[in-house]
């Protein structure tokens, strides 16, 4: 099946149009025709080649949402006409221990959205910035029925990638909790983080964010370039997640850290991070990372977003303004999702 897309073709070039074969609709697989896709940091990194192992042509975009078109014969929770969402993963070999707990995403065989070997079709696999997706069901999400379809797109990355170590870590009423980074994932850590009860401060390098900041639900806002206002939160979280693309200086997070206080990290610097090992020593604190969360707690955290009525505030963009978005997030100038209005692809 052609279908249009949007794709780079070497990490210096813009993307441009570009149309390639998806797969035919097999009986465990769902068609969706794509109606809006989020950029997350990760599709610029990706594109531009500031990771390891970019294959080009690449068609990024792994926070897909739009509607069935169809679906094969042993396909039993979806049909024709109803919204679905993908995420960042499309397979996994669904026989390892990861697969069995539920955690794909740790599967040494998942099949990423994009940028993952392809293996229907060989090569590599393309994302969300294109007309239509096929998927196995098995890694298709259903999207709650109150919640408005673009300002959902986000949460099919930023929103699972926030959500599950504020889950894992036992976020819940009465505990400190930071966020480093008001873009994507940080906005939604907020938002996640306040409907879990906790009392949520968020940690800025844009002081056009402070205002903002309070009205997504933080209780209280730190310019983190301010030694004097990041002094007075010494020894006092219980846990911060930190969401920063680029070279910060964590350690000036761990200090902040109550004894036995957690720090994770889901933001991915090109470039290593310097840990200073005596700020973790003293206070027995500790220092982790998380990526995404499986298909079922991604479920699990729509439904959340379904029931305290959380979405993603986006700035909706045609496809072709998708490289000065790319060059607006690099600035941090994000407010705070941008989503892609994949209508705008057939006039591209
Ligand atoms: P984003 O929208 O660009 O937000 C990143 C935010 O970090 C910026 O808005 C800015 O917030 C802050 N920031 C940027 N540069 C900074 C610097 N030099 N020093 C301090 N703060 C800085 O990006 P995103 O889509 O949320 O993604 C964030 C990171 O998470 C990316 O590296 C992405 O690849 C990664 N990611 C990881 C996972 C995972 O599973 N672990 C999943 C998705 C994305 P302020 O303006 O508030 O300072
Ligand atoms: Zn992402
Ligand atoms: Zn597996």
């Amino acid at each position: 099946m052609k279908t249009l897309a949007y794709a780079a073709q070497s990490a210096t070039t813009p993307l441009a149009p570009f149309s390639f074969q998806r797969r035919e609709v097999g009986n465990h697989d769902v068609q969706i025709e794509i109606l809006y896709c989020g950029v997350c940091h990760s599709d610029l990194h990706t594109v531009r080649g500031e990771w390891q192992g970019t294959a080009y042509p690449c068609v990024p975009g792994h926070e897909i949402v739009g509607r069935v078109l169809k679906v094969g014969m042993h396909v039993t929770k979806f049909k024709a006409g109803d919204t679905a969402g993908v995420g960042c993963m499309v397979d996994s070999c669904r026989t390892c221990a990861n697969c069995e707990e539920d955690l794909e995403q740790f599967c040494p065989d998942t099949t990423f959205t994009y940028n993952s070997a392809d293996k229907h079709l060989g090569g590599v696999t393309y994302g969300g910035y294109s007309q239509n997706i096929v998927v196995d069901e098995a890694f298709v999400l259903h999207i709650p029925d109150n919640l408005d379809l673009a300002a959902t797109a986000p949460l099919l990355c930023a929103g699972i990638t926030t959500y599950s170590p504020l889950h894992h870590h036992n976020v819940s009423a009465g505990q400190k909790v930071g966020i480093v980074g008001l873009g994507g994932l940080g906005h939604m850590g907020v938002k996640l983080a306040k409907a879990m009860g906790a009392h949520v401060v968020v940690f800025t390098t844009s002081a056009n964010k402070v205002d903002d900041a309070i009205r997504l639900g933080a209780d209280e806002v730190v310019n983190s370039k301010n030694a004097d206002e990041m002094k007075k939160h010494l020894n006092s979280f219980h846990f911060i997640l930190d969401t920063v693309s680029a070279q910060h200086d964590i350690n000036a997070y761990f200090v902040l850290l109550k004894r036995d206080g957690n720090l994770t990290q889901v933001g991915i610097p090109t470039d290593p991070l310097s840990v200073n090992v005596s700020t973790l020593v003293f206070g027995r604190r500790s220092f982790s990372g998380s990526l995404i969360g499986g298909i079922k707690e991604t479920q699990e955290m729509l439904d959340f977003c379904g029931e305290h009525n959380i979405t993603s505030d986006i700035e909706l963009i045609p496809i072709d303004k998708i490289d000065e978005a790319y060059d607006r997030l690099v600035k941090s100038d994000v407010k705070y999702r941008f989503v892609i209005d994949m209508a705008t692809l057939q006039q591209a």
